[in-house]
């Protein structure tokens, strides 16, 4: 029967986070290999122009960040694999297995990397119009609609926050919400209220984002959750704020999660409650959510399996000699 190699580590996640730990794994020698998932890129990929990103004055396109992201870890001799992890078991301080099929691959160390998805509504409109109007991040898009109105849906705190955010901008701010109480706290509530181009119409939904000729949004179409009524309201942007879900179903019964469902790191680090597995990026972030602070995380989790790497004893299991090549073993001790 064919060996299994044990790699020193996996990185699973290919978006900003993953690639960064990635980028440090790799210049520190450890040869780290990357499930970066068959739609690698992460919310980037869906993102137009990023205009936050230190390093890039003129702005970038999020899939051409990426694919540098994803280069530049490559350079170093991270090894990619484009494809879903279907199955992990994950230890403390153990060899850690991860599954892509049937076929198996076993590590010393994992970062976890698979970051989170903002929740969407579902109406139509949607997703055909993000990228031309609708956006789920008020810090990365807000500055696009300066003198627009725009419109912000959600009744959390994320709302609140893309809501004072975007109002800087926009002509006319208005949060819908689906109920007449808010979920978001009081303070964050108070705040959007009293900025001046903010107001607020409850209890909306949304039912339809309509594009204009130019195949931008043009109208939201919503529908009162009492009285059925439809009204449309024309606008020039639309937020959608309603949470995140993060991408923790593969790991979420073998480690500590929130319960929102986050991956719970540790004392300001990238540990978890098992030895050897590292959380990074969006997976463990209920706050700030951006590529940058991704990537920083990103560059934790590598530092911090490097660290471990060189603390832990090889498990008896491993047979691949760090930072060089694969040994060759007499027989599969499994
Ligand atoms: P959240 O607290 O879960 O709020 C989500 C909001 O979206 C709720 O008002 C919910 O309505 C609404 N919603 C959900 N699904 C919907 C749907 N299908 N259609 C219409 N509306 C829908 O999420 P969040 O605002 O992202 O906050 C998550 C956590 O992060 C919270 O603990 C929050 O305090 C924290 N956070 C803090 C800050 C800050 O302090 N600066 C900023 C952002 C987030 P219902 O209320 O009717 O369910």
């Amino acid at each position: 029967m064919e060996e299994t190699r044990t790699e020193n580590l996996i990185v699973i996640g290919g978006g900003p986070a993953g690639y960064t730990a990635a980028l440090y794994a790799s210049r520190a020698n450890l040869e780290p290999l990357v499930i970066e998932g068959f739609e690698w890129g992460g919310q980037l990929q869906n993102t137009t122009d990023v205009e936050n990103y230190p390093g890039y004055p003129d702005g970038i396109m999020g899939p051409e960040m990426m694919q540098q992201f994803r280069a530049q870890a490559e350079r170093f001799g991270a090894r990619l694999i484009s494809d879903n992890v279907d199955r992990v078991e994950l230890t403390d301080g153990d060899i850690q297995r991860v599954w892509l099929g049937d076929e198996e691959y076993r590590a010393e160390a994992v970062i976890l990397a698979m970051g989170a998805e903002p929740k969407r509504l579902g109406v139509p409109g949607e997703i055909e119009l993000g990228g031309r109007g609708v956006s789920t991040c008020g810090v990365c898009d807000g500055a696009f609609f300066k003198d627009e109105r725009v419109i912000v849906v959600g009744g959390g705190d994320s709302a609140m926050e893309d809501a004072i955010f975007v109002a800087k901008y926009a002509s006319q701010l208005t949060i819908v919400h689906r109920r007449d109480e808010f979920r978001a706290s009081k303070i964050m509530l108070d705040r959007a209220a009293s900025v001046e181009n903010i107001d607020f119409k409850t209890p909306f939904e949304v039912e339809e984002f309509i594009a204009g000729e130019d195949g931008s949004i043009e109208k939201v179409r919503l529908r009162h959750a009492e009285t059925e009524q439809i009204e449309e309201v024309e606008v020039g942007g639309a937020f959608v704020a309603i949470g995140h879900t993060p991408q923790s179903d593969l790991v979420k019964d073998q480690i500590d999660t929130d319960d929102g469902g986050y991956v719970i790191a540790r004392d300001g680090s990238t540990r978890t409650n098992l030895a050897g597995v590292f959380a990074v990026g969006d997976l463990v972030d209920h706050t700030y959510r951006q590529a940058v602070t991704a990537a920083g995380t990103g560059c934790m989790g590598a530092l911090d399996a490097e660290w471990y790497l060189r603390d832990t004893p090889p498990s008896p299991e491993a047979h691949w000699q760090k930072g060089g090549e694969p040994v060759e073993v007499a027989s599969n001790p499994s």
